[in-house]
């Protein structure tokens, strides 16, 4: 076996458990070697029954002299035993385990790794971890070491896991990918005995190790794929040829209804002069929610639109969709009557879509049969919230025979990602950063609130729309931490919504969640819009770009569970009016990184700031606010470990740069130049 092997190849893995392994997202030897553990437990001072302490954790090994199933007063199923070892004799006690004493019988000798304390006024070992021993000094694996606690899925315990990863290290031809000259230069470990390390260590400076060189090949897999997508982007040709003619976008830029800012006028500049080279823009356009991305894309636009040919812009909500299509109106109103744009939903019937100059659209874009015309544009927001799939459909299927000719493509995102994270995962594009914001945008005055001041936050809101004919969000985040909203997430926030009803009985409430219908969730927020509904409870659907001016309070629950950058997308849904705003962070954690970083949304306004800090303050093994910041998550590097990126980033510009070199060591398995 290799570390390409299903995973299905392991013994007694079928199709059930394969499934389970599935849903920690392993389906290859490689996954299950990358499925690093959360902490570990120091089993490792191995002693005797004469020599323990209370409090402390040992393993002993020893003897089964009794064990039985007894039922406490309380209806509690306890096995209650005795062990012994040489130096002498120590009751034993598990709970709801009535199987032990199957497994476990006199005479059975096991090694037991737990805490001693105290049952019925005799020292005891509560609970203790065992497996089984066939001679006093037989190998173990979870006990008598720093054993690895993984994270776990239903039907999946560490134990078992433990068990397989055992299995895969034994059968598997771990091959080094890189020379040796490499590991020195950079210190690090062999491929084989980092896994070792990670998995099975002897001690923590080994898991460091480890952990290290597994981190490394991460991070040198996300620059390799950057770079040979940014080759592979290279070789394609532009399908259209475009003439900028200064004048006439000086002309759409003097009748917008505003100034741009300084940094849309450089990112305008540097999109139009890739816009007019042979090989296609492959762009990156980051700014914060509300740093005005339309515009700078609508530029393209009209550049493309003045030399004859269409532009396509694809946004992840038919929310989003429906609102750019509005504000792309408004921006061409005075420049461009003639324009034509044409909003393509789910709903838009095949047989009513007219030729365009614009198309708009969610990814229903993608499944009808369009002929869009002559495409020289192509426009995708919120990239996060697309696979990599459906961007290359897009790209692709634009209505073109010759596939190496391709569109210009503009990326734009909200989620401030840091440079040093741009560049390694999105390194094959070019990046544009709008980094100043329209003059005259307020700050939102935020708050961590405990749990303990909910009812008197709860008045101050009623009093604010009493008063003030304020209008708040109440965002609920998901239960799970995925990418899309499931049936029990419309349950809890449904439940939420009810008992808000209770709590704010004089107010008008709506109810928001991804699986209305798609008018539904229109019809809502135009009331919302139109000061028909107070208070908006919601999925965090409203995450990405709704613009409702007249909302001023943003009212986070459980907030921890989001990464800042997804808190600060959200609070850029309020301070988009002249009125005072509000950010309200209910949370019950009181202290910790998660309490840091919420605290941190009190002082900072700016994303770049928080993304930043976000890394800093992360701790390993937070699993929350992954999926939902749009940031990228890796396995076991860290984003702000810049020392191993840059190294891997060396590494990877050398394998680019002599693969003959490389071959000998097997890497640039074929599944990298593939993937593009
Ligand atoms: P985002 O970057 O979040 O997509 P938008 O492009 O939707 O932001 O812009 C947000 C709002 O700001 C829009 O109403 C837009 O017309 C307005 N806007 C954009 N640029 C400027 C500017 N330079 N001055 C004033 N308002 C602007
Ligand atoms: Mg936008």
């Amino acid at each position: 076996m290799d570390l390409t092997s299903k995973i299905t190849d392991l013994p007694k893995i079928g199709s059930i458990f394969a499934g389970k392994f599935e849903k920690l997202g392993i389906s290859t030897i490689q996954d299950i070697f990358y499925h690093i553990p959360s902490r570990y437990l120091d089993y490792s001072n191995i002693t005797t029954i004469d020599k323990l302490r209370i409090n402390e954790v040992f393993t002993i090994h020893a003897k089964i002299i009794s064990l039985k199933n007894i039922c406490s007063k309380r209806g509690l199923k306890m096995q209650i035993g005795s062990v012994e070892d040489k130096t002498g004799k120590l009751a034993v006690l598990w709970f709801n385990q009535p199987f032990l004493i199957k497994t476990l019988y006199p005479g059975r000798l096991i090694s037991l790794s737990g805490k001693i304390g105290f049952f019925n006024r005799k020292l005891c070992l509560t609970s203790p971890d065992y497996e089984l021993m066939v001679e006093d000094d037989s190998e173990t694996m979870h006990t008598g070491h720093l054993v690895p606690i993984y994270p776990e899925t239903s039907g999946l315990s560490s134990k078992w896991i433990r068990r397989k990863i055992r299995d895969a290290y034994e059968l598997t031809d771990i091959k080094e990918n890189l020379p040796q000259k490499i590991l020195n230069n950079f210190h690090l470990a062999g491929e084989r005995d980092a896994v070792r390390f990670v998995h099975f260590p002897n001690n923590f400076d080994e898991i460091e190790i480890g952990r290290k060189r597994l981190a490394f090949d991460e991070l040198l897999n996300l620059e390799l794929k950057s770079l040979i997508r940014k080759m592979n982007w290279r070789k394609n040709k532009v399908i259209h040829k475009l003439n900028i003619a200064d004048k006439t976008v000086q002309i759409f830029i003097k009748n917008l209804p505003f100034k741009l800012t300084d940094s849309q006028k450089t990112a305008i500049n540097e999109i139009l002069t890739d816009m007019e080279k042979p090989i296609s823009m492959n762009r990156l356009l980051e700014g914060d929610v509300g740093s005005g991305k339309t515009v700078v894309a609508a530029t393209g636009m009209y550049v493309a639109y003045k030399n004859g040919f269409q532009s396509i812009i694809m946004a992840p909500t038919q929310i989003l969709a429906t609102q750019h299509y509005k504000t792309l109106t408004q921006l061409f109103r005075k420049t461009e009557k003639s324009i034509k744009i044409n909003l393509i939903t789910s709903e838009t019937k095949q047989k009513n879509i007219k030729k365009a100059d614009i198309y708009i659209g969610t990814h229903a874009l993608l499944h009808k049969k369009l002929d869009f015309g002559k495409v020289a544009f192509v426009v995708i927001d919120e990239q996060h919230r697309f696979g990599v799939e459906q961007r290359k459909h897009l790209i692709k299927s634009v209505g073109f025979q010759d596939r190496s000719n391709i569109p210009h493509v503009l990326t734009m995102t909200a989620t401030p990602i840091p440079r040093t994270v741009a560049l390694t995962i999105y390194g094959d594009m070019d990046l544009s950063v709008l980094s100043d914001m329209p003059p005259g945008r307020l700050k939102v005055t935020t708050w961590v609130i405990p749990e303990q001041k909910r009812q008197s936050a709860y008045k101050w809101m009623m009093s604010q729309v009493k008063n003030l004919r304020s209008q708040i969000f109440i965002v609920c985040p998901l239960i799970e931490d995925s990418e899309s909203e499931t049936l029990a997430d419309v349950k809890s926030v449904t439940t939420e919504f009810l008992k808000l009803k209770s709590v704010f009985k004089n107010l008008r409430l709506g109810l928001l969640h991804g699986r209305l219908k798609s008018n539904e969730k229109d019809e809502i927020l135009n009331q919302f819009r139109a000061g028909e509904i107070d208070i908006l409870v919601t999925t965090p659907v409203v995450e990405v770009g709704i613009d409702i001016p007249n909302a001023t309070i943003m009212v986070i629950e459980a907030s921890e569970r989001f990464g800042l950058a997804g808190l600060h997308q959200l609070r850029g849904r309020v301070g988009r009016g002249d009125k005072k705003s509000y950010c309200l962070l209910f949370s019950n954690f009181h202290s910790g990184h998660a309490y840091i970083r919420l605290k941190a949304m009190e002082n900072t306004h700016s994303g770049f700031e928080l993304a930043e800090l976000d890394l800093k303050l992360r701790g390993p093994g937070e699993i929350f606010g992954t999926a939902q910041s749009g940031f990228p998550e890796l396995k076991v590097a860290s984003w702000n470990n810049y020392e191993l990126i840059n190294n891997a980033k060396k590494v990877a510009n050398e394998i680019i740069k002599n693969p003959n070199n490389f071959l000998a060591y097997n890497f640039m398995p074929s599944k990298f130049l593939q993937d593009n």
